[in-house]
């Protein structure tokens, strides 16, 4: 699948985010380790994992801030490590800390000299910031000194950078590292705002977090990509199904294919959805519906077969 060859004709099946075959090595660490997914333009995606998992390395290198070791990155169907600049602009990124230069500044001024760097003046960048301080809810402190604030606001400062330049893609790695309660449920309100104006990637290590602000959350586990799922269902995966649904790029006889030379279950459906993607649904003949579910999902998507959604099921018996 290589979607450098797709024409401008194919645009409208271009997703936000394709991740194809990446990897990621610092010397003989293997942060990220073959890993391909898409998501979708519009929605709050959640990157969960533990310490070490590999949220900082991917979202580093989608931002086009790190280079990858191999594999391809597109945003909105550009390719990232051919037009970086291009692609800078599509993306607005979340900078954990907030440079120290800036402490000195209230965040008006910071903000315009982000939306300078970023190419905006005059009267556009004036409005874009009126409009980002009041989105990020920071007007009471706009005119404050930026080392004075609180770790709260000095976060809303951050995403309020990250909205200069009508990016289409937000990328907020931890971005309630250090917060208290209060402060992170209204960090949540905030993003859930935003996710209603652009496509959202948030990095968290708390099932919970990804669970109150995200639609779909793609798990890692040592750079690894082991499910990519809607909160609920992950937080279910193991109770009550005896099956798992999933649809993903590829032709039927593909996937059909896979499926057979895998071994992964005797009693399975596919159906060719007519727009490149197929559906396959697939019993549990194992106990552990979770090994099923993380060998279907690494299958896939390390041969090429993106993975679009992917839920457990409850399959009645004699259902095939
Ligand atoms: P996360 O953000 O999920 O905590 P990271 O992406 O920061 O994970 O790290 C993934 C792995 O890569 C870890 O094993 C980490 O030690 C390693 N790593 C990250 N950055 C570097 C670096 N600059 N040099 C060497 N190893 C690194
Ligand atoms: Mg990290």
């Amino acid at each position: 699948m290589l979607l450098r060859h797709m024409g401008a004709s194919d645009r409208k099946e271009i997703s936000m985010i394709t991740v194809n075959h990446l990897t990621k090595c610092y010397g003989n660490c293997i942060a990220v380790d073959d890993l391909s997914f898409e998501i979708q333009d519009g929605h709050i995606y959640g990157v969960l994992g533990s310490s070490g998992a590999g949220k900082s390395t991917i979202m580093n290198i989608i931002a086009g801030c790190l280079p990858a070791t191999k594999g391809w990155v597109y945003i909105d169907g550009c390719d990232i490590f051919n037009n970086p600049m291009a692609v800078r602009r599509l993306i607005g990124y979340f900078l954990e800390h907030l440079p120290l230069l800036c402490m000195n500044d209230t965040p008006t001024e910071y903000l315009q000299s982000v939306g300078e760097a970023k190419g905006m003046k005059g009267a556009d960048l004036q409005k874009q910031i009126d409009s980002v301080i009041e989105l990020t809810g920071i007007g009471s402190v706009r005119k404050r000194m930026i080392s004075t604030l609180s770790k709260g606001y000095k976060q809303r400062v951050g995403v309020a950078q990250a909205l200069l330049g009508n990016p289409k893609l937000i990328v907020l790695d931890e971005p309630t590292v250090g917060l208290n309660l209060i402060q992170t449920i209204e960090f949540h309100n905030l993003i859930r705002k935003l996710g209603e104006m652009y496509t959202i990637l948030f990095s968290s290590h708390t099932f919970s977090e990804v669970q109150a602000v995200c639609e779909q959350v793609m798990l890692l586990s040592k750079g690894r990509l082991v499910a990519f799922d809607t909160p609920d269902n992950l937080g279910k995966l193991l109770k009550e199904s005896n099956g798992i649904f999933f649809r993903v790029k590829a032709e039927k006889a593909a996937a059909d294919a896979l499926m057979k030379e895998k071994e992964f279950s005797t009693v399975w459906e596919s159906t060719d959805q007519g727009d490149g993607t197929t559906s396959v649904c697939v019993k549990a003949c194992e106990d552990d519906i979770r090994e099923l579910y993380c060998r279907l999902f690494l299958s896939f998507s390390r041969n090429g077969m993106s993975i679009f959604e992917m839920t457990t099921r409850t399959i009645q018996a004699g259902q095939f």
